[in-house]
């Protein structure tokens, strides 16, 4: 079975087919780099990469093409209130977001193009609309005119006359049209510039895109990603651009992730306004964010809500412990046998779902579901305390199950104990509760216990249950946080 897609230009899935046997091409329209990225600017990385991942399984060679903005009004405005060159900004900005990339485990792309690396091939490609009779020229300023190409809105489905009765802002009179764009335009004083045919100045924001793609990928791509709020206009635009310099299809399928929710209600209250990712992460955990963003199809909306936050904690808690589980049996335990025939046949028919799953328009729904169900399946054996050398081959199974499905989300990829230990510390700190508190209640209660005090181990229980610490006797995770419905 192959792959299908739901591309936003036809409305509808499709099956993939690619352009060239065994390969995909991938462009992901990246970040402009001003600032620290939103949380929801994650949801694309975290999406594409999973799509990557599924691809490269599926046996397909895939480049895998995600730029920088690096010239752009928000990063000059940036740079004249620090009094520094754009590029400060651009270089500082773009050293962050590969560090939140990089503690998200996500796969390094083939290329990360900047704007200001790529100006010579943007002015050729300007250059080919102008001489395909698709741009004008006024002042040193170069406009696409998007009457002289058809098939205008054909992405977006707007429509040129729906577009002119909603028009509101003021209009250039020296343009065609109103909607004619920007390709290349005059520097202000101040700003960055290079030299061109229509004098100094800079490109417009479209127009990267179009250039990059058409150096490193061809004229064609397989696949191009993004927002759906980049739908329109960039992506109209870009499509444009591509065909009115080309003549060729720009780019075979389109795919759009959703939004990230934080307007409404629901609106996480612990988080408050910390929606960067970097703030994200040092308040709770990078899996948290993937686990959670995952555990949505990328076309729905996601509210990122405390309950959901909580969900995904209690989820990645119960996975982690069952892998730290799996992974003390198979240290503990030298002997090995056969694994227990009805768990690894529970595991392969959950990879069979897992590639149903994915191979239709990239369900990580229920992918995360399936991680859940072996999860589940394991936790069934009940081999937490027992040490049989069938019990070493299952654990192995279920760990390398585990591997080889999570990395497809760069999820539990960690250390079990380490980061069940991070989450816990995570909770009590919500909690604003005193880890050494804790460990002195447990202690105490140890001594009760030896003492034969059971009237005072028992308050002692209490006293930590009414913390939210869960006690677990017997097992060598002796206590956990339990995630508060408060
Ligand atoms: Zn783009």
């Amino acid at each position: 079975m192959s792959i299908k897609l739901y591309n936003t230009q036809s409305q509808k899935k499709e099956d993939f087919k690619p352009l060239e046997q065994g390969k995909v091409k991938i462009y992901l329209c990246g970040p402009t780099v001003y600032d620290f990225l939103h949380i929801g600017n994650f949801r694309g990385a975290i999406t594409f990469n999973l799509i990557r991942n599924w691809f490269e399984k599926s046996g397909y060679d895939v480049t895998f093409v995600y730029n920088y903005t690096d010239v752009d009004d928000k990063i000059i405005k940036r740079s004249i209130e620090e009094g520094v060159d754009s590029n400060v900004i651009s270089e500082r900005y773009i050293a962050e977001f590969e560090k939140d990339f990089k503690r998200l485990g996500l796969k390094k792309h083939d290329h990360n193009p900047r704007v200001t690396d790529f100006i010579p091939q943007i002015i050729s490609l300007i250059q080919r609309i102008i001489d395909n009779n698709k741009a004008y020229v006024i002042d040193g300023e170069v406009f696409y005119q998007i009457e002289a190409y058809e098939k205008y809105g054909q992405l977006s489905k707007k429509k040129l006359d729906e577009l002119e009765a909603g028009q509101r802002v003021e209009v250039d009179t020296r343009k065609k049209s109103p909607f004619d764009f920007v390709l290349w335009k005059p520097s202000k004083e101040g700003e960055p510039y290079w030299d061109s045919p229509w004098g100094k100045g800079r490109p417009g924001w479209h127009i990267e895109c179009s250039a990059m793609i058409n150096s490193l990928l061809g004229d064609t791509i397989d696949i191009h990603g993004g927002g759906i709020d980049l739908i329109f206009p960039h992506h109209e635009n870009e499509m444009a651009q591509g065909e009115g310099a080309t003549n060729c299809t720009y780019c075979n399928y389109w795919v759009h992730n959703n939004f990230i929710n934080f307007g409404d209600q629901k609106m996480s209250k612990s988080l408050g306004n910390v929606v960067k990712a970097r703030d994200f992460m040092n308040k709770y955990h990078p899996e948290i964010l993937k686990y959670l963003f995952l555990s949505a199809h990328y076309r729905s909306q996601l509210s990122v809500t405390d309950d959901k936050i909580n969900q995904t904690v209690g989820a990645l808690k119960r996975i982690y412990a069952a892998l730290e589980i799996a992974h003390i049996i198979n240290h503990e335990v030298e002997q090995t046998a056969e694994a227990d025939g009805a768990f690894v046949k529970t595991l392969n028919s959950l990879t069979s779902k897992i590639k149903k799953a994915l191979d239709d328009d990239f369900n990580t729904a229920e992918y995360i579901s399936y991680l859940f169900e072996a999860t589940r399946a394991f936790n069934a054996l009940k081999i937490a305390t027992k040490r049989k050398p069938t019990h070493k081959a299952t654990a192995q199974a279920f760990i390398n199950w585990m591997k080889e499905q999570g990395e497809l989300g760069a999820l539990f990829e960690e250390n079990p104990t380490q980061i069940l230990d991070e989450l816990d510390e995570m909770l009590l700190k919500e909690k604003q509760i005193d880890k050494r508190e804790v460990l002195n209640l447990i202690s105490e209660r140890e001594k009760a216990r030896t003492d034969k005090d059971w009237g005072k181990a028992d308050e002692l229980k209490s006293q930590l249950a009414a913390l939210g610490i869960e006690l677990r006797d017997g097992m060598k995770r002796s206590w956990e946080v339990k995630i508060g419905a408060e």
